[in-house]
C-alpha cells in the first residue's frame, strides 16, 4: 500500500493527490477519503455562504423589515438577530423521527426548508452590530454599512471584506488596524492610505505595493521606512505635497496616476506570496502560522489544509471562515470554537457535531437545524444516548456507501444559489457550468438599471465641485451599468480625504478588488531571479516578475 493516491474527482474528473498527512487526517476523523478535489470541495462550501447578496423581507416571528442573504422565494422562517436567539420559538418542535428506509439527506433537506434560519450570519460572541443593518458574517461593529466577514470593532466603514479594528475605512479588502483609509487589498496597521496593496505600518501615502514604514510616499513600490518619496524617488517635502496636492481629488488625475502605478509596479518583483511570520506554509495571506497548505487568509492557525477565511484554528480540512479556538473541523462554513464537527454550517461552542445547522453549545449531534445545548439529536429529535449510536451508524455506513461522508452538505440542499455566494467571487462559474455542478442559479436578484438621474460624465470631476445633493442622484455604474447611489459618511469621507466619487459601483469595485488580491489558485512557476521553483497566486502568464521569499527579501529589505 503506498501512501500517495491520485484520485480522480468524480464531479470535476481532474486528477488530485493525497498525500499521508491527508490520509492520517482522514483516518483521525474516521471519514473515507474524499472523491471531490480540494476546489469542487471548496464549491461546495461556498454554495453555502452567501454574504453580500442581501434582500428586504420581514422577519417572520415579530413582524419588523430586516434585511436578509435568503432570497425570498426560500419556504422556511426568517427572524430577526432577537427574535431567533430568543426563547420564542422551539426548534425541537420541528422534529421528525429519522426514517432507515429513505435517504439522510433527503431527510435534512426537508427539515431545512421548515426551520427558521437568522436573517444574516451574527453571532452573539463578537458583539451586536449598531446601526449597521447591512452588514453579514459580521459582529461588534458600529456605523458600519456592507462590510462582510468583519468585526469587532469597526466603525464608520463601509464597502469592504474582512476588516478587524478599522476606522473610517471604505473599500477595502483585508484590513486590520486600519484608520482612514480607501481602496487597499490586505492593509495592517497603517493610517491614511489611499490605493495599497500589501502595506504594513504606513501613513498618509498613495499608490503603494508592498510598502512597510513608509510615511508620505506616493506611487511606491517595495520601500521600507522611506518618506516623500514619489514613484520611489526622492523629493524635498515641499516638492512632494505640490504634486501630490495637484493629483487628489480629481477623477481624471486619480485615474490617469493610478494606470501610470499600475504600470510602474509591474518593473519591480513581487513576493511569490504576501503571507507574513508563518512557517512552512502554502498559499496567500497566511499570518503568523505554520504547517498550513493551501490556505487562503488565515491566521494564527497551526495544520490547516484547504481552508479560507479562518482565523486561530488548528488541526483542520476544508472550512470557510470562523474557526476561533477550534479543532479538528473537518469542511465547515461559520464553525467556530468547536471540536470534532463534520460537514456543518454555522456551529459554535459545540463537539462531536455532524451535517448540522445553526447549532449552538451542543455535543453529539446529526441532521439537526437550529438547536442549542443539545444532545443525542438527530433531525431535531431526541434520543437516548444508546439510540443515537445505533442510527447514526446506521446514517454514517449510508453517507460511506455512497462516498459523502467526510464531504459537505450535498448542493441539492442548500439554501443558496451559486451566483448569490461568494464562490462567484472567488471561483466564478457561468450559469450552465454551475448547473453541470448542481448548484441552484438565481436570476431574481433585486438590481435597477436606467433609472439613473445622473451621467456619469455629469459627475463633477473634483470632489471639492461635488454639492450635497449628490446623495439624492441615482449613478450608473461605467463598468456594468446597473445603478448605485452614494451614502452620507461616504460623501463625508470622500470630502475629507480628497478622493473622487467613484465611477463604479460597489460590486464591481470589490471585484477589481479580488482580482488585486489574486486568485484562490496556486500555480507552479519559477522563481524570476533564481529560478527554483515555487507555488504562487502568479499563473506563469502574468505579466509581474515573481521572486521567492529569499531572493525577494535579498533584494528589498
Ligand atoms: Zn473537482
Ligand atoms: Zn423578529
Ligand atoms: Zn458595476
Ligand atoms: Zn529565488
Amino acid at each position: 500500500m503506498t501512501n500517495i493516491q491520485t484520485i480522480h474527482c468524480r464531479s470535476c474528473k481532474n486528477s488530485f493527490v493525497v498525500g499521508p498527512d491527508d490520509i492520517a487526517f482522514y483516518a483521525k476523523m474516521d471519514v473515507s477519503i474524499p472523491t471531490l478535489c480540494p476546489e469542487c470541495r471548496m464549491r461546495w462550501k461556498f454554495l453555502w455562504r452567501n454574504e453580500r447578496t442581501l434582500y428586504k423581507r420581514m422577519c417572520d416571528l415579530c413582524k419588523r423589515s430586516v434585511v436578509t442573504m435568503h432570497h425570498p422565494r426560500m419556504q422556511f422562517p426568517v427572524y430577526c438577530y432577537e427574535c431567533w436567539f430568543s426563547d420564542k420559538w422551539d426548534p425541537f418542535s420541528y422534529s421528525r423521527s429519522y426514517d432507515i428506509s429513505r435517504p439522510f439527506f433527503e431527510q435534512l433537506g426537508e427539515l431545512i426548508q421548515q426551520v427558521p434560519k437568522q436573517a444574516m450570519y451574527s453571532s452573539p460572541e463578537s458583539g451586536p452590530n449598531i446601526n449597521s443593518e447591512y452588514t453579514n458574517f459580521a459582529g461588534g461593529n458600529k456605523d458600519c454599512y456592507l462590510i462582510f466577514n468583519s468585526g469587532p470593532k469597526n466603525e464608520n466603514c463601509a464597502y469592504a471584506r474582512g476588516l478587524m479594528q478599522c476606522r473610517d475605512v471604505f473599500d477595502m479588502y483585508y484590513g486590520s488596524d486600519v484608520e482612514r483609509s480607501y481602496e487597499g487589498v490586505n492593509i495592517q496597521k497603517s493610517t491614511g492610505v489611499g490605493y495599497g496593496k500589501d502595506v504594513l505600518e504606513c501613513l498618509d501615502s498613495w499608490f503603494l505595493l508592498n510598502c512597510t514604514g513608509c510615511q508620505y510616499c506616493f506611487g511606491c513600490v517595495n520601500l521600507r521606512h522611506k518618506s516623500y518619496y514619489f514613484f520611489n524617488e526622492p523629493l524635498s517635502k515641499d516638492e512632494w505635497m505640490r504634486r501630490v496636492s495637484e493629483v487628489l481629488g480629481s477623477y481624471k488625475k486619480m485615474e490617469a496616476a493610478r494606470k501610470q502605478f499600475e504600470d510602474f509596479g509591474l518593473k519591480f518583483p513581487r513576493r511569490e506570496h504576501s503571507n507574513m511570520k508563518s512557517i512552512n506554509c502554502i498559499g496567500d495571506y497566511i499570518f503568523e502560522s505554520k504547517n498550513c497548505y493551501a490556505c487562503f487568509e488565515v491566521s494564527f492557525a497551526e495544520d490547516l489544509r484547504y481552508v479560507f477565511a479562518t482565523k486561530r484554528t488548528k488541526d483542520s480540512f476544508d472550512l470557510v471562515g470562523h474557526g476561533r479556538e477550534s479543532e479538528l473541523l473537518l469542511e465547515g462554513v461559520g464553525v467556530g470554537w468547536s471540536s470534532r464537527v463534520i460537514g456543518s454550517w454555522r456551529v459554535e461552542r459545540s463537539h462531536d457535531i455532524e451535517y448540522c445547522l445553526g447549532t449552538r453549545t451542543s455535543e453529539h449531534c446529526i441532521g439537526c437545524d437550529g438547536l442549542k445545548n443539545a444532545k443525542y439529536c438527530i433531525l431535531n429529535k431526541q434520543y437516548s444516548e444508546a439510540e443515537y449510536k445505533k442510527l447514526r451508524t446506521h446514517i454514517v455506513n449510508e453517507l460511506k456507501n455512497k462516498e459523502l461522508y467526510g464531504l459537505f452538505l450535498p448542493p441539492e440542499i442548500s439554501l443558496f444559489a451559486y451566483n448569490e455566494t461568494i464562490g462567484q467571487d472567488n471561483l466564478p462559474l457561468s450559469r450552465e457550468e454551475a448547473a453541470r455542478y448542481g448548484f441552484r442559479w438565481e436570476d431574481d436578484i433585486p438590481r435597477t438599471k436606467d433609472q439613473e438621474t445622473m451621467q456619469p460624465q455629469q459627475i463633477p470631476d473634483h470632489i471639492k465641485d461635488t454639492l450635497d445633493s449628490m446623495l439624492n442622484e441615482v449613478l450608473r455604474c461605467v463598468s456594468c451599468g446597473y445603478n448605485y447611489r452614494l451614502i452620507k459618511p461616504e460623501l463625508e469621507f470622500y470630502r475629507k480625504l480628497l478622493i473622487p466619487i467613484p465611477r463604479q459601483c460597489f460590486n464591481c469595485r470589490f471585484l477589481d478588488r479580488i482580482k488585486r488580491r489574486g486568485p484562490m489558485k496556486l500555480y507552479e512557476r519559477q522563481c524570476g531571479k533564481c529560478k527554483k521553483s515555487i507555488k504562487t497566486t502568479y499563473a506563469s502568464d502574468r505579466p509581474e516578475i515573481v521572486y521567492c521569499e529569499q531572493c525577494y527579501n535579498a533584494e528589498v529589505i
